[in-house]
């Protein structure tokens, strides 16, 4: 019930909006798939091309917060994010797309194309070079190509699970509830042990090379634990966060101990 509260007083005192939209359907169709997927090829330009469909589709179905908005508030967690932002190399951050959606969730999410999104719930947990971190593990996601796969295997067992054949080169335009199956399947899909280890390390290094205390790598992990262990009331409203991140205290050990080391 605390988070619960905890989370309606978030979103009157903020005006937020109570909850990110990933999918508009209930997922019931992830085992009767594997035949058609199977038989079915994608390029990497039609994944792309599909993942730009389902960012613009999620934009359109979050508030997306802006530095031109007029709300204080959405304009200020659009110019935190920015400035944020700006502390990645230039080279790295001319391939990423970053915003920041003005909801209660405490949630983060890259999409192989380049794009990241930030939860406003998360950005009030946590401080500026914990954002950073956390930012550096979804770029790392990208970089190690996890989030393509991701991307990859729930645009077949979602959106694409009944297209025969490829289609001939082109990403084809996805209905709304093709989308909202997509988002479903993405919200579930879950990556290795190994490769959220892997996304640590590249956040840790990011903050290293931005300047910053690689130690908020670890000290973000744990507001994450924190959230994981308070959330005991309402899981479903974690679910998103700690499907795809398990065990954050863990890493966090993990982090503390090669900084230790450094
Ligand atoms: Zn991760």
């Amino acid at each position: 019930m605390k988070k619960l509260l905890l989370l309606f007083t978030l979103a009157l005192a903020f005006g937020l909006t109570a909850n990110a939209q990933f999918g508009k359907l209930n997922a019931k169709h992830l085992d009767a798939v594997k035949k058609t997927a199977k038989a079915f090829t994608l390029t990497d330009a039609e994944i792309a091309q599909y993942c730009q469909e389902y960012i613009d589709w999620m934009d359109k179905n979050n508030p997306v917060c802006e530095t031109t908005d007029e709300g204080p508030k959405r304009k200020g967690f659009a110019d935190r994010l920015a400035k944020i932002v700006e502390s990645i190399p230039a080279s790295e951050r001319k391939s990423l797309d970053i915003k920041a959606y003005f909801v209660v969730d405490q949630n983060a999410f890259a999409c192989a194309n380049g794009s990241i999104r930030v939860f406003a719930g998360l950005m009030e947990l946590m401080t500026d070079d914990e954002i950073l971190g956390i930012i550096g593990h979804e770029i790392g996601h990208i970089v190690n190509k996890d989030s393509k796969d991701a991307f990859k295997k729930a645009l077949l067992t979602s959106a694409l699970k009944d297209a025969v054949g490829s289609t001939g080169g082109t990403a084809a335009a996805l209905t709304d509830s093709q989308l909202g199956e997509l988002g479903e399947a993405l919200a579930g899909a879950q990556f290795s042990q190994k490769a959220e280890y892997a996304a640590d390390d590249y956040g840790y290094e990011l903050l290293k090379k931005c300047g910053k205390d690689a130690k908020s790598m670890a000290s973000g992990l744990r507001v994450i634990q924190k959230l994981q262990d308070d959330a005991g009331i309402d899981k479903s409203k974690m679910r998103q966060l700690f499907s795809t991140h398990p065990e954050s205290g863990k890493r966090a050990d993990k982090l503390d101990q090669k900084y230790a080391k450094e």
